[in-house]
């Protein structure tokens, strides 16, 4: 029966057509399906081999093979083709033009008391200070017996304080830092204490939230003259080498002698303007010896060890460095105010 030659002549060609056709894969998945799948044309030849005469099957079966082969070879042919088109195709149409400008992500930067926080913890570990920070929530005691203000102590009313329950308060000063750091620690000690802090006040200059930066120095011969040093290097480092420095005998129950500490208004240079009150000098901070019932009360012989003190709010130094007419526009969290800053 040469009858089935032609046949599988005539599959072949339209297959080739066919699969010349097919636009897509899915299409061209159709095409191979309805020539080689199960039910193809060609696997209907081969099923018809059972009927053909014994010499013919051998020839008509290898005939079919190799039109299916040769179909086959066209199919991923063309499977190639459609690929690589549709590659093309996709990339085309995401063209990308590296010369337009790039989208900018807007960027942060530190917050302003942030800032200054850093660059003063930097000066003093330079300096050998280590950094130590304690609770915001503070037991009276380190936040006033220890410190030489006993309850009936009129220095208490300088400090408006928030109470939290009968025997802890919202810390009112960093001061605190210096009873869990001395308690138990044998000097030579150094140390630089930034934190929060809190009190009942609010005005143009004042937040009941604040921040203090504070210092302190033990050991067996430390004399107000360490501190002087250690104060004209920090307000020249954070002032300028030209900086001009006042200490004004002062009161503090933590400390005797106690001093503030100021600098010749660098605005009017000391002629007297709105930023310094017309005083011609800014306020830096407190300082002194530390008092003897203080390291006392730490269990530390005031008779063998000796140590200084100070202390400085941040926000006001970030207020004169950035300008800052309002403290309250520190902590609103506005990023209009924040980013101009
Ligand atoms: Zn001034």
């Amino acid at each position: 029966m040469a009858g089935e030659q032609p046949s599988l002549a005539v599959i072949e060609e339209e297959a080739r057509l066919a699969i010349a056709e097919a636009r897509s894969l899915p299409a061209l998945a159709e095409v191979r399906a309805r020539f080689l799948g199960k039910k193809g044309s060609v696997g209907a030849v081969l099923r018809g081999i059972g009927a053909l005469a014994a010499d013919e099957r051998a020839r008509v079966g290898e005939a079919a093979n190799v039109a299916k082969d040769r179909i086959e070879a066209l199919v991923a042919e063309r499977r190639a083709a459609l690929e690589a088109g549709a590659r093309d195709h996709e990339l085309s149409a995401r063209r990308l033009d590296v010369s337009l400008p790039g989208v900018r992500a807007p960027r942060g930067h530190l917050h302003p008391i942030t800032q200054i926080e850093r660059d003063i913890v930097a000066f003093f570990t330079g300096l050998g200070f280590a950094v130590e920070e304690g609770p915001e929530v503070e037991t009276q005691w380190n936040n006033f017996e220890a410190l030489n203000i006993p309850p009936d102590h009129p220095a208490r009313d300088m400090q408006a304080t928030f109470f939290v329950d009968g025997g802890h308060v919202l810390r009112t000063h960093t001061s605190p830092v210096q009873i869990r750091a001395m308690t138990g620690r044998q000097p030579p000690f150094r140390f630089i204490v930034p934190g929060r802090v809190y009190r009942n006040d609010r005005s143009p200059r004042h937040s009941p939230m604040f921040h203090q930066v504070e210092g302190f120095m033990v050991d067996e011969r430390v004399s107000f003259a360490d501190l002087k040093g250690v104060l004209y290097a920090f307000q020249r480092h954070m002032m300028g080498a030209d900086v001009e420095l006042r200490f004004r005998a002062s009161y503090f129950p933590f400390t005797e002698p106690s001093a503030e500490l100021d600098y010749r208004c660098l605005l009017c240079s000391g002629a007297g303007c709105a930023t310094c009150s017309q005083s011609g000098w800014i306020e830096a901070g407190g300082c002194g010896m530390i008092h003897p019932v203080v390291l006392a009360n730490c269990g530390l012989d005031p008779e063998r060890f000796q140590g200084f003190a100070f202390g400085m709010t941040l926000d006001r130094a970030a207020m004169l460095r950035f300008g800052v007419p309002n403290i309250h526009l520190l902590f609103e969290g506005d990023l209009r105010v924040l980013g101009q800053i």
